[in-house]
């Protein structure tokens, strides 16, 4: 992919799964003009994403700098994604399933903890606007499968093929050569996990996938579970995660984050605390990688992850930057 530099890569965790992309570039874009969006008590918006989806961060300012909710700023910010055909690990477009379906999983979290998500989900493109539907119009928190997809139509949501030429293409390669065997040096999932923060300091975020590519059917990650892909408590602050999301639910990886700031550490520490409890349960293991991202109540971010190659976008009213992560592994 153009904003792509492949500098690693590692081998998959699970038979049939393919690497995961490491990853860095670094790019600055200043706002079209210096506007100052902080509140009275000095509270700045600020929108930070997994990876360098500059694309997706922009159209969260955008939101955010013209009085939105960091809520909306979510929904709309990671909705580029979902809607980029060319990045096949998100929304329309992400690569399939081992039985060539596209299944979709997404979670949003408000101020006030209230939080929805989508599991599973076919023919839907935007699944993190469904994950919204979920919390704020239904009594429950998580949709699942066909479930989720006939909640989807009952609320206006279009039928879209999500399976485009290029990944049944590269569907139909894999099947041929390697029979869930794995494959390395592929990009099969960088997730776009994102935080903000509003004109009102309230903290918002979202999480959106194709998840692992060519999972087994049904195969859900961490990216649409509370806690794990994605958690914000509006007094602490938010974090989410990218990468192999088994791994990141064993250990609630995002709610571990945000509780560990909670009890005084910075977001970097908190970030790199989450990396290290990871490795710790796998100690014989270094071929995956897990990124995360987090944000505290002052709008300080930090990231970490375990291969060099994480990054994450960063938009604030200085403009907008990738941020290269460190690393619990050196190269
Ligand atoms: N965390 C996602 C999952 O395990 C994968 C990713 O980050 O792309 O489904």
């Amino acid at each position: 992919m153009k904003r792509r530099k492949f500098l690693k890569n590692s081998s998959a965790v699970t038979a049939g799964l393919i690497s995961v992309p490491i990853l860095a570039s670094c790019q600055e874009t200043k706002p079209e003009k210096s506007i100052s969006t902080a509140n009275s008590e000095g509270i700045k918006p600020i929108a930070i994403c997994t990876w360098d989806f500059h694309n997706a961060t922009a159209k969260a300012w955008k939101v955010l700098k013209d009085g939105g909710s960091s809520l909306d700023a979510i929904e709309q910010g990671v909705m580029i994604e979902e809607a980029d055909v060319n990045n096949q690990t998100v929304g329309k477009g992400g690569r399939p399933d081992r039985d060539g379906n596209v299944t979709l999983d997404a979670c949003i979290m408000d101020k006030d903890s209230n939080c929805g998500a989508v599991l599973c989900m076919q023919n839907i493109a935007h699944p993190i606007s469904v994950a919204r539907k979920v919390m704020e119009d239904t009594p429950h928190v998580m949709l699942a499968g066909k479930g989720a997809e006939q909640f989807a139509y009952e609320k206006g949501f279009e039928k879209t093929n999500l399976l485009t030429e290029q990944s049944k293409k590269e569907w139909l390669e894999w099947k041929k050569t390697s029979k869930y065997e794995t494959i390395i040096n592929i990009e099969n999932h960088d997730t776009i996990g994102m935080l903000a923060i509003d004109k009102d300091g309230d903290i918002a975020g979202g999480c959106t996938t194709s998840g692992m590519s060519y999972k087994f059917a049904g195969r859900v990650g961490d990216s649409p579970i509370i806690g794990a892909g994605l958690f914000v408590d509006n007094e602490i602050g938010g974090a989410t995660a990218t990468g192999v999301g088994e791994e990141v639910v064993r250990t609630v990886g995002s709610f571990l984050i945000v509780e560990l700031m909670r009890q005084g550490k910075s977001p970097q520490e908190a970030c790199e605390e989450g990396v290290k409890r990871i490795m710790a349960k796998n100690k014989d293991r270094e071929d995956f990688q897990i990124g995360f991202i987090a944000i505290n109540k002052n709008g300080e971010t930090g990231g970490y992850c375990i291969h060099p190659g994480f990054s994450y976008s960063m938009f604030t009213e200085e403009g907008q930057i990738n941020h290269p992560s460190d690393s619990y592994l050196k190269a």
